[in-house]
């Protein structure tokens, strides 16, 4: 590789169509699962690899293997036109015969390929049919003459519908040429101790790997790239947490305990020992003169609502006011009762402000007027209590939900709803204490680790799907006993029509078959009035079936459910799994959960499984899934909540974010500013993948 100007850089963040062989249409197909720019494609590393070096005579080569021939194209057998016959093409050297197969080829590209009478290296997969070895569709045909445009050693890639193997290939075969060698930014004693190869190199070896060891998270190489992303996410971090409390000071609030102490009185239960301790963290933070960022983390069903409303009513008896943002109007609408049922024996009450056209306007106008003015101390909303239009006189606290559906300019916005507002994020993804480091960076964290007393655990088993009619069956005798029961259907991949065409075919085969349950359907297709109604008479017991996609996921509370049936559960992630089983044991009946398979499971699949039927625990959960994790899991599996990574493996590369956090430290001074600007800067832009974190990271 020649010598190149750091300037280069720039190169790796042009969009992917300068990229050979890259138009508008690859552009969007590459741009869904693996970015828009040249560094996203680099940062797609193959999962495995295809030895072509294997050359074994036609006599002699085994059914389904790899392998490569230099032959003599004999003659062409062409289908008659609207036949489907495939293309034959007869071929032999000194060790036999092979046909080779075309499918609906194309005229031109079979007869052009392979000239009669001439000799060419070809290279796929081989089977024998009556012992005579045919290759449907090489994956390589050169000419002998130029044996070195045949990869002896082939990367494989996870793909994606629309994306062939040659084409992503030869994109990341352009994009290579762009790699520049910039300055280091390891510090030097990591690098010594680690023996890694430099940027430039690594990027080279892990897109060309030699063996199946290259391909290994240990490799000096993937290593080296997975410290170079840990390294830069908790750079990020570090800075996000400076902007976020250089432009805040704090506030103290030091509440009389007036109301939080009436809160606690009036409870029809004890909390729990993690409540108390979240409880305790977070009141101290309110009270110190630093401004608060924590994150009350908490599996599905531990608590936190309460919790959050203590901090809430803490904000209030300090004379400041307080409230509570989530993720969507069904949510909101949940919190709102709840908490209301907390206050009531407090005299109290929370006012509930959605988006336009969502209360009504009278009712939005005086709640608006009662937060400009003060006289409305405690809220509950969705985006609504975002909006310009709405102003506080002194809010102290704001609560936010599910962190993961509001991003970092979400928080911006708040922030600038009050001076010195504290904050707290409510998130139900467990996440492995080995993993909070790089979920939340610096964000102080409480975790509520234990379940209120007297919580019956789910019955979880498995079935396969040929067993439908049963579970059918028994569904309907469930409902006849008063149960309430959730059917969710998978997601498909590629497409989410296909999803919601799945759901609607699954609510009218369950309608049918069981003409006393009325079934309400909720999917992301839907306006969201048409869903929350649907959820709604799921609520309120109009509806005992709801028939839904993963759009229940997040913190839907409907005690009375007591049955969840999960479709194709082996196409979902561990995660995701754990959150929607936690839909049900919400209320006093014993609950159960039917996760439905399609055979024959993968290993990881059935691990999965089994791992669901041993554990109701969150925090177990969250550890087996980064256990089982790792690279070669298709594109897309996203884990909802955890951190994602393109390079590192968190299961694998543990070891490396203690090592790189040390060196982030290292990288900012005192007042948290990089010392090295321009490589800060660098570093983030390569390989921090949140680009939101990016720009706050930045300033
Ligand atoms: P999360 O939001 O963490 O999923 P919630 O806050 O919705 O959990 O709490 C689930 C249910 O448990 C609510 O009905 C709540 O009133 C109840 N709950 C909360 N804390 C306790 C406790 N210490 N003991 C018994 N029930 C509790
Ligand atoms: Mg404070």
């Amino acid at each position: 590789m020649h010598p190149r100007r750091p300037t280069e850089i720039f190169g790796l963040f042009a969009a992917t169509t300068v990229l050979p062989g890259v138009g508008p249409k690859l552009a969007a197909t590459l741009e869904k699962r693996i970015g828009t720019h040249v560094i996203d494609v680099l940062r797609h590393l193959p999962v495995g690899l295809i030895d072509r070096r294997a050359r074994p005579g036609l006599d002699d080569v085994a059914d389904g293997s790899i392998a490569t021939f230099e032959i003599l194209v004999i003659k062409h057998d062409k289908p008659p036109p609207g036949t489907r016959r495939p293309w034959r093409v007869i071929c032999e050297n000194e060790t036999g015969q092979i046909d080779l197969i075309f499918f609906h080829a194309r005229d031109d590209y079979v007869s052009r390929m392979l000239p009669a009478g001439e000799r060419r290296i070809v290279s796929g997969r081989v089977e024998l049919r009556q012992g005579r070895p045919q290759m449907a569709h090489p994956d390589h045909i050169v000419r002998p003459d130029a044996p070195e445009e045949m990869p002896q050693i082939e990367p494989v890639y996870p793909l994606t519908a629309g994306l062939s193997p040659k084409a992503l290939r030869r994109a990341i075969e352009g994009a290579m040429q762009r790699i520049p060698r910039p300055r280091e930014w390891i510090a030097p004693a990591v690098m010594e101790q680690k023996n890694w190869p430099d940027f430039a190199t690594a990027m080279d070896k892990v897109h060309h790997p030699e063996n199946a060891e290259d391909l290994l998270p240990a490799a000096p190489a993937r290593a080296r790239l997975a410290y170079d992303e840990l390294l830069a996410n908790q750079l990020a971090l570090m800075l996000v947490r400076r902007a976020a409390s250089d432009s805040m000071p704090g506030r103290s609030f030091n509440g009389t305990g007036a109301l939080t102490m009436a809160l606690v009185k009036a409870l029809p239960f004890r909390l729990t020992g993690a409540q108390k301790r979240a409880i305790t963290e977070i009141a101290k933070d309110q009270t110190s003169e630093s401004r608060m960022l924590r994150m009350l983390q908490g599996d599905v069903g531990s608590g936190k609502t309460l919790v959050a409303l203590h901090a809430m009513l803490h904000a209030v008896e300090s004379g400041a006011q307080a409230s509570l943002l989530a993720p969507t109007e069904v949510l909101a609408r949940q919190h709102h009762a709840t908490i209301n049922a907390f206050l009531a024996p407090l005299g109290m009450e929370a006012r509930l402000l959605l988006g336009q056209g969502r209360s009504g306007s009278a009712e939005r106008r005086a709640i608006m007027d009662g937060l400009a003015n003060g006289d409305v101390q405690l809220v509950v909303g969705t985006h609504a209590l975002l909006s310009e239009s709405v102003s506080f006189a002194n809010l102290g606290l704001a609560v936010v939900d599910e962190q993961h559906r509001f991003g970092v300019r979400q928080r911006i916005l708040l922030g600038q709803k009050g001076e010195g507002v504290d904050v707290i994020v409510m998130t139900a993804t467990p996440i492995p204490r080995s993993l909070s480091m790089t979920a939340y960076g610096d964000l102080d964290h409480s975790r509520l680790d234990e379940k209120p007393a007297g919580r019956l655990p789910i019955d979880t088993r498995t079935l396969p799907l040929d067993r439908l009619g049963d579970v059918v069956a028994r569904l309907g005798s469930a409902i006849a006993a008063g149960r309430r029961a959730y059917w969710i259907c998978p997601l498909v991949e590629e497409s989410e029509k296909l999803d919601v065409a799945a759901a609607e075919d699954r609510a009218a085969t369950l309608a049918r078959a069981l003409p006393d349950v009325k079934v309400a359907l909720a999917h992301g297709k839907m306006k969201s009035a048409d869903r929350d109604a649907a959820m709604n008479q799921f609520r309120d017991g109009t509806a005992q079936l709801l028939v839904a996609t993963t759009v229940v996921e997040v913190g839907v509370d409907v005690p009375e459910a007591s049955v969840i049936i999960i479709e194709h559960a082996e196409r979902f992630g561990l995660a995701q799994l754990h959150q929607l089983r936690g839909r049900v044991g919400r209320g006093h009946d014993a609950s159960s959960c039917l996760l439905l398979f399609a055979p024959p499971l993968s290993d990881l699949a059935t691990q999965r499984l089994d791992v669901m039927r041993e554990t109701n625990d969150g925090f177990v959960i969250a550890e087996r899934d980064l256990e089982l994790r790792g690279p070669g899991e298709f594109l897309g599996q996203r884990q909802s909540g955890m951190p994602e990574f393109a390079l590192a493996d968190l299961g694998a590369h543990r070891d490396l974010l203690a090592i790189a956090r040390d060196q982030a430290a290292n990288m900012v001074d005192r007042d948290g500013a990089p010392h090295d600007r321009e490589m800060a800067d660098l570093l983030l832009s390569l390989f921090e993948r949140d680009s939101a974190v990016r720009f706050l990271a930045s300033g």
